[in-house]
C-alpha cells in the first residue's frame, strides 16, 4: 500500500484541543440556543424519522432561505434555484473551487486557510495577491485572466474588515467567478447578496455557524445564480447534511429574533475589548478582533485559548468575542500581559 505523495506531503488543518477553560479560538457564537426553545426544538426533532434520508437537495431549508433573504434583503427575487446548502460552507468551498474552467484560484493574504487547503487537494495552483496595509484588495483584477475563480473574504477573517465595493466590483466586472466569502456578513451591514441579480459571475457564501450560532449543526449555503447552482448540485455527493441539521436550521430562521439579540450583546462586547485595546486592536466588522500582542502562549497559560497568527501577521493573536465574563477574564490577563511586557 502507498498513500500518495500530495497527501503524504498535505498540511492538515490544525485547532488547539485539551481542558482550558476559555475558548475565543474559532469565532463561535458564545451562546447556544435558550433551553426552553432548544426544548420546543428537540421535541420537534423526535418526529423526524431517522431510518430514511432527508431530501435530495435540502428544498425545505433552500425555499425558507429564499424566503428569509427576500423579506430581509433588499429584493424579493430570490427562489431556491439560487441557493445551494452545505455541510458547512467549507463543503462547498471544497465544490466552488474546482467547478470554473481555469488554471488557478486568486487569493489574497492573510486569507482564510482552507482556501488554500482544498486548492492544494485538487492540485490547483494558488495566486496570492496579498491585501494592502489596510487589509483591502489591491491589483486582483489583474490576475483575473486564466483564473478558476478569484476569492473575496468581506468582513475579512482574521481581520474584522469590509472590503470596499469600488474593489469588490472591479473583480466582479472582469467577468471572472467571484467568491464572496461572507461568513462573518451576519455581523456586518455590507451584505453583496442581492448584487446576483446584476453579476451572473458572483457566488456569495454564507454560514450558520457565526451569526446564528450554530457552528455545531455544520450548516452554510451559497447564494448565487440558477447556472451556477444547477452545476453545484450535479457534483455535491447526496445527502451531504443530516436530517436534523437542516430540521435544525429551518427552526432558527423561524426564531431570528434570538440572533439579532445576540448581535447587539456581541458587537457591544466587542467594542468594550476594543477601547480597553485601542492602541494593539484593529477595527472589526465581525465576532473577533486582530489584536497585535503575541500573547497566545501567555493566554493559553491561564486557560484562555485565542488563535495565534502566523506569516505575515506573526506574533498577533484573534480574539473570538465571547460573554461578557469570559471577555472580563481575557481583558484582565491581557491587561496583565502588557504589564510584564512594559
Ligand atoms: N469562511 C470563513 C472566512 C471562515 O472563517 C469559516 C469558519 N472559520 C468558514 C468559511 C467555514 O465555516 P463553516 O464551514 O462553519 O460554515
Amino acid at each position: 500500500m502507498k498513500i500518495a505523495d500530495k497527501i503524504r506531503k498535505f498540511t492538515p488543518y490544525h485547532t488547539i484541543e485539551g481542558n482550558y477553560t476559555i475558548w475565543l479560538d474559532k469565532n463561535e457564537n458564545p451562546f447556544d440556543i435558550p433551553p426552553p426553545l432548544k426544548k420546543k426544538l428537540f421535541e420537534k426533532l423526535t418526529k423526524v424519522p431517522l431510518n430514511r434520508y432527508g431530501s435530495l437537495n435540502n428544498t425545505a431549508l433552500r425555499e425558507k432561505l429564499a424566503t428569509f433573504w427576500n423579506t430581509r434583503g433588499n429584493f424579493s427575487e430570490l427562489d431556491e434555484k439560487n441557493i445551494v446548502v452545505g455541510a458547512g460552507s467549507d463543503e462547498l468551498l471544497s465544490l466552488l473551487i474546482p467547478l470554473f474552467q481555469g488554471d488557478y484560484v486568486v487569493i489574497s493574504s492573510p486569507a482564510f486557510s482552507m482556501y488554500r487547503f482544498f486548492a492544494d487537494l485538487y492540485e490547483i495552483p494558488v495566486v496570492d495577491v496579498p491585501l494592502d496595509e489596510e487589509f483591502q484588495l489591491q491589483n486582483v483584477a489583474e490576475f483575473a485572466e486564466n483564473a478558476k475563480a478569484i476569492f473575496i473574504c468581506s468582513p475579512h477573517n482574521p481581520t474584522g474588515v469590509v472590503q470596499d465595493w469600488k474593489t469588490i466590483k472591479q473583480v466582479l466586472d472582469t467577468g471572472v467567478p467571484v467568491i464572496l466569502d461572507e461568513a462573518y456578513g451576519g455581523f456586518s451591514k455590507h451584505s453583496h447578496i442581492h448584487r446576483i441579480n446584476e453579476y451572473d459571475n458572483l457566488i456569495v457564501l454564507r454560514t450558520f455557524s457565526k451569526a446564528f450560532g450554530l457552528a455545531g449543526i455544520r450548516v452554510g449555503y451559497a447564494v448565487t445564480t440558477k447556472e451556477i447552482t444547477k452545476h453545484l448540485l450535479r457534483i455535491q455527493a447526496p445527502y451531504t447534511i443530516s436530517v436534523l441539521s437542516s430540521k435544525i436550521a429551518e427552526f432558527m430562521l423561524d426564531h431570528y429574533e434570538i440572533v439579532n439579540k445576540r448581535l447587539d450583546y456581541i458587537i457591544k462586547e466587542r467594542e468594550r475589548i476594543r477601547k480597553e485595546f485601542n492602541e494593539y486592536a484593529f477595527p472589526s466588522n465581525a465576532n473577533f478582533l486582530l489584536v497585535n500582542l503575541d500573547a497566545h502562549d501567555f493566554l493559553l497559560n491561564k486557560g484562555i485559548v485565542v488563535k495565534n497568527l502566523k506569516g505575515r501577521l506573526a506574533g498577533m493573536i484573534r480574539i473570538t468575542i465571547g460573554k461578557k465574563e469570559e471577555n472580563d477574564k481575557l481583558i484582565d490577563a491581557l491587561q496583565e500581559f502588557i504589564r510584564e511586557k512594559r
